[in-house]
């Protein structure tokens, strides 16, 4: 009988990415480091990728040889492949990266006067089925792993001054719990893109448990914030919009989030597209107004941008002026927000890889 191993049994490299910096200590202390030098070596590896911005780990030079061609022998470091990008003409820019099974996944840089926000995805497609969203009409492919959603932000930050990062992206985050949540300790690593927790956003259509599992699990220095998708001021109404609100209902998940411990000055916001004609009503201001008494909250309301695959029409200018006025009246923090880059299809609710038709108009 022949011994023969064939390619296909070796394993694929793992991205180092993918490794938060306890991690990443733990494997060098497997090479017989000590504790303390372990930590020192992590250390400054996290520095090279996230700082210095490193691909090659022979650029590494402060690290012994041992350390440096174990890491080249088990690691990846290849930068996320960047396909396309668009620009808006309001200056949102949009990005589709390729991963490594020809899946792709955008992320979008949003300029404001103070400030560069990046929206990530954390998933190909999406199962949570929003009749409103792009990202909808894909179903769910696959988790992205840790390193997928790292690396939009590393990639970006060679480019860009990025401050504040929201994972409003392609995917529902916590239906990609453990990855989302390993992800956002790489992000907030001192040694690592040294975010601050305040400058990280996770939003999420209104997954109840997980919403209590980011309470226990996302703690002290991890403690990102939390942003709601609501677009709905009754349960049928939601429904009709959210099928999620059908396993957890507007009146479970206020519930959750009255339970989700804030810090002081800290809120959670309450994302409400406005869409033509549906939930546009001052009926619809004034329960919005009752659902979120008592917690400490903002309310963005978002101007519905139509895009091809969906029936909703984009609200009057006057409805919601009169929705944004009805809640200032009466004390709730509120704040219209228009999206941005409607024009190449970034805005919110509009994303969707769009690799095939790039690849065919590029050809
Ligand atoms: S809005 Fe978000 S959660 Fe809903 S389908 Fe789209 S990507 Fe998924």
């Amino acid at each position: 009988m022949g011994c023969e191993v064939s390619a296909a049994s070796v394993p694929p490299k793992r991205h180092l990415c993918d490794l938060r910096m306890g991690d990443l200590a733990l494997e060098l202390a497997g090479l017989g480091l000590a504790e303390k030098k372990a930590r020192y070596h992590a250390k400054q590896i996290f520095n090279w990728v996230y700082q210095r911005k490193v691909t090659d780990f022979e650029a590494m030079t402060d690290l012994s040889k041992l350390v440096r061609s174990h890491l080249k022998e088990n690691f990846d470091l290849t930068p996320l492949g960047k396909v396309f990008e668009q620009k808006s003409v309001d200056g949102t820019q949009k990005f589709l990266f390729q991963l490594s099974d020809g899946k792709t996944i955008e992320s979008v840089l949003i300029p404001a006067q103070d400030r560069l926000t990046i929206c990530i995805s954390s998933q190909v497609g999406c199962a949570m089925g929003c009749k409103f969203c792009n990202t909808a009409s894909q179903g769910l492919m696959r988790n992205l792993e840790v390193h997928e959603i790292t690396r939009q932000v590393l990639e970006l930050s060679r480019v860009a001054n990025i401050t504040n990062i929201v994972y409003m992206g392609m995917g529902e985050p916590l239906h990609n719990f453990e990855n989302v949540c390993r992800s956002v300790e790489i992000l907030l690593s001192q040694e690592g893109l040294n975010f601050s927790k305040r400058k990280i956003t996770i939003s999420t259509s209104g997954l109840v448990p997980q919403i209590r599992k980011m309470n226990e699990r996302l703690v002290g220095p991890n403690r990102v914030n939390l942003a709601i998708s609501l677009n709905g001021s009754y349960d049928s109404q939601r429904e009709s919009v959210m099928p999620i609100n059908r396993a957890f209902p507007i009146e479970e998940l206020m519930q959750a989030c009255r339970d989700f411990e804030l810090e002081p000055h800290r809120r959670i916001t309450f994302e409400y597209v406005m869409l033509g004609g549906l939930n546009d009503n001052l009926e619809d201001a004034e329960r919005v107004m009752k659902l979120v008494e008592g917690i400490p909250s903002k309310i963005n309301l978002i101007p519905y941008n139509p895009h091809p695959a969906s029936p909703y029409d984009r609200p009057k200018e006057e409805k919601v002026e009169a929705f944004h006025r009805y809640l200032l009246d009466r004390n709730v923090s509120a704040m219209i927000r228009h999206s941005r880059g409607r024009d190449i299809l970034a805005a919110c609710g509009q994303l969707k890889s769009k690799f095939d038709e790039v690849v065919s108009v590029a050809q």
